[in-house]
């Protein structure tokens, strides 16, 4: 695929994901009923709604490290040891930063 294309579907992907991540900001910080029963549902749901916030924002950090990699010209090249991603992986996970070995590497540690 042309960087183009990724840079336009990787942006376009790093607006939806802002977007959600204000809507679970807002219904994190909407005030919770009087009730202490519904209290607990929503405490319950917060919980729920911190976990997806904080998925959420590592996968905007991805995203916008890849596009600042495309706009440095550094994009499709392993952060860690220099070589090519591969173009299979990139189409599979765009905003990858290691190649599969490293990716392998990093994650046994
Ligand atoms: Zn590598």
């Amino acid at each position: 695929m042309e960087q183009a294309n990724i840079r336009s579907e990787l942006a376009a992907r790093l607006e939806e994901l802002e977007a959600r991540v204000a809507r679970i900001e807002a219904d994190l910080a909407a005030p919770h009923s009087a009730d202490s029963e519904e209290q607990a549902t929503e405490r319950e749901q917060d919980d729920a709604l911190e976990g997806q916030d904080a998925l959420l924002s590592h996968e905007i950090a991805m995203i916008s490290a890849a596009l600042k990699r495309i706009d440095e010209g550094s994009y499709g090249d392993c952060a860690r040891c220099g070589e090519e991603i591969g173009e299979k992986r990139l189409a599979a996970m765009p905003e990858a930063a290691l190649c599969i070995d490293c990716a392998r590497e990093t994650q046994r540690h």
